[in-house]
């Protein structure tokens, strides 16, 4: 049994309170770790730690915290593999996957650790001769960083790398159920050369751990990846004491096929967009829009190649579709399937939990199709994160675009055509942070990644996320300090 502390200045640490919580493999069910359930009393020496090494870390020069960022990326493909297998064992993502995240997670060290010194202010041409004005941007402190269970260490690169290149320190908050990988990542800074308490990582419960992070007055700013529910809470909970927040939240994204879409790729594009991660992605495309011509052959290849999924071991390299992450998931992924029958939607693939062989019977279920699903039902309206899509036909291109958008959230969408013109139009039409035409699921460091409407606020990735982790200060300098009347404004 592996025993994680928290990672506070430098050290890995016992919980005040000395209790711990157990996580289990979703694969075994067996009990592997276990967390430090965290409280105010660890939250408060992480955020102390934090605060005592933020002048010396805020006053190094950009330069000097891009090359530590370059020593963390190094370190991180050497250990991508290790780190990788820790996220398949605590978390149920396939090691396929893995061996591939774990690596290139290490360029948005790199990236952030590039536009460390390349983020200017600028000289404003005032319309007077005689003040020289000019910005600069400046860290804003300790931040808090809360991730989710999907996929804690991508997640966190997103946040840490712009975070620590902008010269804040942190206090980092994983999952209770993945927390494993995160505390395993935090000693590769000491090793990259970062000063003590300039990372930090608590653990515990939302509600407690993660409310206290929230609530401490020298957490100056909170970057959250969840739930809508919990990222409108913690929304609310940030307003009190005004603090910027980052949200990163959920969706319900549509992958529209239209006749004119090269068939095959778009029957693989659907699939990556629900089957890829268990469905347990914030971008899964679990809407799948398909022009009615097209929609029943569309469905038939779709099942045909979705049956042929493997299910099974996350450790294979050969298995394709894993298990659930965190029971009250599962329990989750279940209910919706029953709300779906219940609503009128017919199933013609999946639909219960599966147990068939590799399942080692646990959190496992059916690749799930749904189809006759119109736009207003729960299942196409609520997010499921997990296998389950949804079927909807529409007949004109103007019908796709305002089913598209006829939802709350706004993350992603898909969308899968041969015309450009079509292509052009329908991209702009949608409303949400990313769309990906005859592709989908693709990420980079170097492209802005967040949502419109309730998928979220902010954005991550890219050269303005850095500006997240910012904040502008005007300086004006007068040549002639002479003050003729005072009592007007200059
Ligand atoms: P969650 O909201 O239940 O928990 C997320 C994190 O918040 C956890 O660390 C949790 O402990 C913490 N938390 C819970 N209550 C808190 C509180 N009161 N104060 C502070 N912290 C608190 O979400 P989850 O189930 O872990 O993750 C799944 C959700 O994340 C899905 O909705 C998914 O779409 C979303 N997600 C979004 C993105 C994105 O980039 N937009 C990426 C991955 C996942």
């Amino acid at each position: 049994m592996q025993t994680y502390g928290n990672y506070i200045n430098g050290h890995m640490v016992e919980p005040v309170s000395g209790e711990y919580l157990d996580s289990d493999n979703p694969y075994t069910g067996e009990i592997w770790a276990q967390i430090a359930r965290s409280n105010v009393a660890d939250v408060n020496a992480a955020t102390a730690a934090a605060s005592a090494a933020f002048p010396a870390w805020a006053s190094t020069t950009p330069t000097t915290r891009g090359k530590l960022l370059n020593n963390l990326a190094a370190i991180i493909e050497r250990e991508a593999l290790r780190l990788g297998e820790i996220e398949v064992r605590d978390n149920g993502k396939l090691i396929a996957e893995m061996a591939g995240q774990t690596t290139v997670m290490a360029e948005w060290y790199r990236y952030f650790g590039g536009l460390a010194d390349k983020v200017e202010g600028s000289v404003i041409p005032l319309d007077r001769a005689s003040t020289l004005n000019y910005t600069r941007y400046e860290p804003l402190g300790v931040v808090g960083l809360i991730t989710a269970w999907n996929s804690p260490l991508l997640l966190l690169a997103w946040k840490l790398a712009a975070a620590l290149a902008a010269g804040n320190c942190a206090v980092i908050k994983p999952s209770e159920f993945t927390s494993a990988s995160t505390l395993e990542f935090m000693p590769l800074f000491e090793e990259a050369g970062f000063p003590p308490g300039v990372v930090n990582a608590v653990t515990g419960l939302g509600n407690e751990c993660g409310q206290a992070l929230v609530d401490h007055p020298d957490i100056v700013k909170l970057a959250f990846t969840g739930s809508d529910a919990t990222g409108q809470h913690i929304y609310q909970s940030a307003a009190k004491q005004l603090k910027p927040v980052t949200l990163e939240l959920g969706g319900k994204s549509p992958n529209i096929v239209f006749e004119d879409a090269d068939f095959e790729s778009a029957v693989m594009g659907v699939i990556s967009g629900i089957f890829a991660a268990t469905g347990q992605t914030c971008i899964a495309g679990s809407r799948a829009l398909v022009q009615r011509s097209i929609h029943d052959a569309f469905v038939e290849r779709l099942t045909e190649v979705a049956g042929e999924a493997t299910i099974g071991d996350p450790m294979s390299m050969d298995t394709h579709v894993g298990p659930v992450t965190t029971e009250p998931q599962f329990q989750k992924i279940l209910h919706y399937i029953n709300v779906a029958r219940e609503d009128g939607a017919t199933c013609v693939m999946g639909g219960d939990l599966y147990t068939g062989p590799g399942s080692a019977g646990t959190r496992f279920v059916q690749p799930t199709v749904f189809t006759n699903v119109t736009n207003d039902m729960r299942i196409a309206q609520e997010e499921v994160f997990g296998p389950v899509l949804s079927v909807i036909p529409f007949d004109t291109e103007e019908e796709a675009i305002q089913i598209g958008n006829d939802i709350n959230f706004g993350l992603a969408a898909g969308v899968w055509t041969q015309n450009i013109g079509r292509a052009v139009r329908v991209s702009d039409a949608l409303r949400c942070g990313t769309v990906w035409v005859n592709t989908y699921r693709a990420v980079s460091f170097n492209s802005p990644f967040g949502g419109y409407k309730r998928s979220g606020l902010g954005r991550e990735s890219g050269q303005e996320a850095i500006k997240e982790y910012l904040q502008t200060k005007s300086v004006w300098i007068a040549q002639d300090s002479s003050v003729a009347n005072p009592f007007v404004m200059r």
